[in-house]
């Protein structure tokens, strides 16, 4: 149907024929001469219709077409226009595609306020915003890079289950589902799966899939379903995991930085590619900065928000809080060999937001499950996992990104909802 997005009309010759497609943002009838503002995923083009030219009886029926009705435009490109586009055009022929209804549920771009609520009930009409979409397509590029880093780097796609019948690790926020005759559960993580195919020998592996939790909380930076991006690495360590992480993440900024202008300044962004390595603070020094700073919290606390918010006033961009306490940490960290009350795990931060967690885990048979009977967990329901550790199993480790975390984080957006297609939250299972 279509020969061009509107952003390209401007490098065209003029007299050239296109058509382009889109939605009826604003229709000015100044009598003789109307101007269409037709909106595409790309931006806007002006269509400047003469009623000289289409009689009257076209011409009315054009002009009274209710605001984001769909239609698709023939005509020719001119540029000796004033119109602030530098570029219109005049339609030979207009295809009425799809009416439609009046009044819409909420304005595209109209300068009124709307309250999350809304918009998110009305998330199409939402997504239709200028401003809504290019978060959007920060995120799709986010997203595109990271692949990209990890493609180059040798890294196999793999696709994991959703279903599983055992908490990766342990039984707190998980959506149990009907599994026939039996109960199972939707995944929180990948982990145990990407662990196990270190062990199948494929050296180093990603997902990119939902992952489901069931917070407990109704909070601007979590949600039940969110997009884990996950890695897993054969013979390597922690230290080899952050290394990675760095390029994936400084990459990502830079393919933004190239491929997403227009966006950029629509959401008045203005990143820079961060230096690498990102620095390195661990979990006791943490400790011993929030105390002293007039946040008491104990050894083996995870950092409250309040001590991440006084963190983040002394680390305000990208690094790394190692060496954590085991206790904090799950099962499958490896414990530090010259102190195992740490563990070589790591998060990265951005200010006072976590964006990544990870960590070299164990794949040592017996202390792997001595760590999970230690957690209270049952190494019975672990079999399939343990199993894996038994026959060659290499040293590994990896990380996951929160893709809604981490653009939320870097768009500087305030609730993670609005790099969410359709949430889903406490409260909002629809749309
Ligand atoms: P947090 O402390 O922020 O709740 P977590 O420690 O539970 O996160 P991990 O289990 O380490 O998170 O998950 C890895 C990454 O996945 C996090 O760094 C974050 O980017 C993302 N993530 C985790 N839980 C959620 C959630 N409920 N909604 C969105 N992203 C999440």
């Amino acid at each position: 149907m279509r020969t061009h997005y509107t952003n390209q009309l401007k490098d065209l010759e003029n007299g050239t024929y296109v058509t382009i497609c889109g939605w009826i943002q604003e229709i000015r009838n100044i009598g003789n001469i109307a101007f269409i503002i037709v909106r595409d995923r790309e931006g806007i083009a002006q269509v400047t219709l003469l009623k000289n030219d289409h009689g009257d009886e076209e011409f009315q029926k054009i002009v009274s077409l209710s605001r984001e009705s769909t239609i698709c435009v023939k005509g020719k490109i001119n540029k000796n226009t004033k119109s602030k586009l530098g570029v219109e055009i005049y339609p030979e022929k207009i295809d009425i595609l799809s009416i439609a209804e009046a009044p819409l549920p909420m304005g595209v771009v109209d300068k009124v306020s709307v309250d999350i609520e809304t918009r998110l009930n009305e998330r199409f009409m939402d997504l239709r915003r200028p401003e809504v979409l290019s978060l959007f397509k920060v995120e799709s590029s986010l997203g595109k890079s990271i692949r990209r880093t990890l493609e180059e780097d040798g890294f196999l796609e793999v696709h994991t289950p959703k279903i599983i019948a055992t908490a990766t690790e342990g039984g707190t926020n998980l959506f149990k589902v009907k599994y026939f005759e039996k109960d199972a559960y939707l995944v929180q993580s990948p982990q145990l799966y990407k662990q196990i195919m270190m062990a199948a020998g494929f050296d180093r592996v990603y997902e990119i899939a939902p992952a489901f939790r069931a917070e407990e909380h109704n909070t601007t930076r979590h949600l039940n379903e969110f997009i884990s991006i996950d890695i897993e690495m054969s013979f390597a360590t922690h230290e080899d995991a952050m290394s990675l992480l760095e390029k994936v993440i400084t990459n990502a900024i830079e393919f933004v930085i190239k491929n997403n202008k227009d966006d950029m300044n629509r959401l008045n962004l203005n990143w820079k590619i961060p230096e690498r390595p990102f620095p390195r603070v661990t979990y006791s020094e943490l400790l011993d900065y929030v105390n002293k700073n007039g946040v008491e919290m104990k050894f083996g606390e995870d950092f409250s928000s309040e001590a991440l918010e006084l963190i983040g006033k002394k680390y305000k961009e990208f690094y790394f809080i190692t060496r954590w306490p085991m206790e904090t940490r799950a099962f499958y960290v490896m414990p530090c060999e010259d102190d195992p009350t740490f563990g070589k795990a790591f998060d990265l931060q951005y200010g006072e937001r976590e964006i990544t967690s990870g960590a070299q885990r164990n794949h040592n048979y017996n202390s792997l499950k001595e760590n999970i009977e230690k957690k209270g967990l049952d190494p019975k329901s672990f079999e399939f996992y343990l199993e894996a550790f038994k026959y060659g199993m290499p040293p590994h480790a990896g990380w996951a990104i929160g893709l809604e975390r981490l653009t939320m984080i870097l768009t500087g957006v305030k609730n993670i909802r609005e790099v969410t297609l359709f949430p889903r939250d406490r409260k909002r299972v629809v749309p």
